[in-house]
């Protein structure tokens, strides 16, 4: 199996106090733990985040990471140059603030020849729990600022896309800027200031019954949207698009333990303790069958492999994402190994 272009997710907080309604870790935010670099972690993720195959280094937490921003910064310093970060975020801060934050990451940025996206979380659920709306200010400053190595997109999760639309709209024209959104695809759009374009994308909202009524793509719709987004049958590990060979997704958490993201049963050991390399990673996946097949079968044949089993459809119909759906049914092994094995 190829692997390449490889996404690195680091969790670097689990504290939150924003208590958005649908929160899928706010168990974690009272006693939560936020990444601390030792020598070993640092050394740890130069290695991962200098190696080639990478494609982005994506920050973010069990909690808001904006609750650790030194943990970035000095994630951002261990760059040998020439790196895609992400960082995802309610953009709580008070604007001055958040100002000042935008300003410190794009110089470090800068000076490293990087980039980072950042993601504002843009739904209903984030919005109405913030006392300063980060979104037109954010555009606004990109805007103004221009600055060398930020860009900005939205990230929704809501099942109310107008909602997402007509707020980003209204946000905008009270800074008298004018703003127009287009539809893409299923779970993209695209909104436009004259000749800039900042995205926007859709992600499925987990357990859904819980919180919402009315219309949402149920797992099977959701997985065929991201099929035609990547021209490809959708598999766990990094999506890339065809006919590029998919990478290797990887979630360092808080507590320095890492795993590939979703199968959060299988711990590959610790950035503090061990040693990681992509190539020590990749044996990983060949040698874990679990983890292969979850890898190589398209995730809708291992869905087709529990029709009629009467438990596992009430934990897809719950779940709802597919990383999420491995971490239901990993707490129920016997169906796990039914999806992979049968
Ligand atoms: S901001 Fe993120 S971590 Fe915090 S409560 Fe909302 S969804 Fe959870």
């Amino acid at each position: 199996m190829t692997l390449t272009g490889h996404l690195l997710y680091i969790d670097i907080t689990q504290t939150c106090g924003i208590g958005c309604t649908f929160c899928m870790y706010a168990d974690k935010h009272k006693r939560g733990s936020s990444l601390a670099l030792s020598e070993r972690a640092r050394q740890n993720i130069a290695n991962l985040i200098n190696a080639p195959g990478v494609k982005r280094v994506s920050i973010s937490g069990e909690g808001e990471p904006l609750n650790n921003v030194d943990a970035f910064h000095q994630i951002l310093g261990l760059s040998a140059g020439g790196k895609s970060f992400e960082f995802i975020t309610s953009g709580f801060f008070p604007h001055d603030r958040l100002a000042a934050f935008y300003d410190r990451t794009d110089a470090l940025l800068a000076a490293n020849g990087d980039t980072c996206n950042i993601r504002l979380s843009a739904d209903s659920y984030h919005i109405e729990k913030i006392r300063h709306k980060p979104h037109g200010f954010s555009l606004q400053y990109w805007l103004e600022q221009r600055p060398r190595a930020l860009s900005f997109s939205m990230r929704s999760v809501d099942t109310d896309r107008q909602f997402t639309r007509d707020y980003l709209l209204a946000e905008l024209e009270e800074r008298s800027i004018t703003a127009r959104i287009e539809g893409i695809a299923p779970l993209e759009d695209e909104l436009y200031v004259d000749n800039d374009v900042f995205h926007i994308s859709y992600k499925n909202l987990v357990h859904p019954a819980e919180w919402v009524s009315g219309d949402y793509l149920g797992l099977r719709d959701y997985i065929l949207a991201i099929e035609a987004k990547y021209g490809k049958r959708f598999t766990l590990g990094s999506l890339n698009n065809h006919p590029m060979s998919n990478g290797m997704d990887v979630t360092i958490k808080p507590d320095g333990s890492v795993c590939f993201y979703g199968i959060e049963t299988i711990e590959l050991g610790n950035i503090h303790s061990d040693h990681f390399t992509w190539d020590k990673l990749a044996r990983h996946v060949a040698e874990t069958p679990l983890i292969s097949h979850l890898y190589t079968v398209p995730f809708l044949e291992l869905l087709d492999r529990l029709d009629g089993q009467e438990d596992a459809q009430k934990i897809i119909n719950k779940a709802n994402n597919p990383y999420w759906l491995i971490k239901e049914m990993s707490r129920h092994s016997a169906l796990l190994d039914r999806m992979v094995t049968a």
